[in-house]
């Protein structure tokens, strides 16, 4: 059986109800959504779509769930592959995934290609050439800087890539035509807490008592995704005592595990806020 190549998803059901917070960039990219759609009314004074977008930020900040909800959005197809998943890849395998990634988004042009974790391909080049996986990995990105400038403005595809260390990147990446956009997303305020809490939420039996606000007061530096799973814990907790209903006790024995899961993986909760 042949490795699948590649993940596309032809009907994204995400919107951007499903992406609680981020404000500013749900705007810059409801312009990409824009773009998809009638992409007439912005060439027509002899402007240029955008080809590509950076999406910067934290881990667990939305960057995929927003770049989702974009396909979902322009109700384009969803065409993603993960640079992570090139780092044990056997030599030619990445160009030419690269190649039929780009292939496959054209022929279902309008879409979106969204590249999760651009700096496992996307690395300066010339860098730490003395282990032999880093030629596959150069070739890897030097197809994507090949596709990117080979397809035409017209042909309707935009590449969204996400990453958290934008400062390792490649500059060529950056250059204009290729991802000349940069869209911050920032792990979420004590305002977007609670919004991406009742996003989280929805799905479960509460307690009537339930105080959203101080759920969100409870955890400042967690990520959306360290929200989710927060919600999902509280779930099961309750549910192992048997309980009716989700109560403010399970949500807190939930945070005591997952800090303590954060705190082993280093990761540092700011005390602010
Ligand atoms: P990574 O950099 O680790 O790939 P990411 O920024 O791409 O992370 P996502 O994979 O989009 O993060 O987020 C993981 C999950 O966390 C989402 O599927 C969603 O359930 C939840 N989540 C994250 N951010 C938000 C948000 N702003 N609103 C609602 N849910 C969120």
């Amino acid at each position: 059986s042949k490795a699948k190549l590649f993940d596309q998803d032809q009907k994204v059901k995400t919107s951007f109800k499903d992406v609680a917070g981020l404000e500013g960039a749900k705007e810059e990219v409801q312009e990409i959504v824009d773009f998809l759609k009638s992409p007439e009314k912005y060439t027509s004074l002899g402007g240029k779509i955008p080809k590509g977008a950076l999406l910067v930020g934290p881990p667990g900040t939305g960057k995929t769930l927003l770049a989702k909800a974009v396909a979902g959005e322009a109700e384009v197809p969803f065409f993603s592959l993960s640079g992570s998943d090139f780092v044990e890849m056997f030599v030619g395998v990445g160009a030419s995934r690269v190649r039929d990634l780009f292939k496959q988004a054209q022929q279902k042009s309008p879409s979106i290609i969204f590249i999760d974790e651009i700096d496992a391909i996307g690395r300066a080049r010339g860098k730490n050439n003395m282990t032999g996986g880093n030629d596959e990995r150069e070739n890897t990105l030097n197809q994507l800087l090949t596709e990117m400038d080979g397809f035409g403005t017209d042909t309707n595809v935009i590449v969204l890539a996400a990453t958290n260390r934008a400062d390792v990147l490649d500059k060529a990446l950056m250059r204009a035509g290729r991802f000349d956009r940069q869209i911050y997303v920032d792990l979420p305020d004590l305002k977007e807490r609670e919004e991406i809490f009742q996003v989280h939420l929805k799905p479960l039996k509460l307690d009537k008592g339930l105080d959203v606000e101080f759920l969100a007061q409870q955890t400042p530096g967690f990520s959306g995704a360290d929200i989710a799973n927060l919600c999902n814990e509280a779930a099961l907790i309750a549910a192992r005592s048997s309980k009716k209903s989700v109560e403010h006790q399970d949500f807190l024995d939930a945070v005591d595990r997952i800090v303590g899961g954060l705190e082993k993986k280093n990761k540092i909760i700011s005390p602010k806020e």
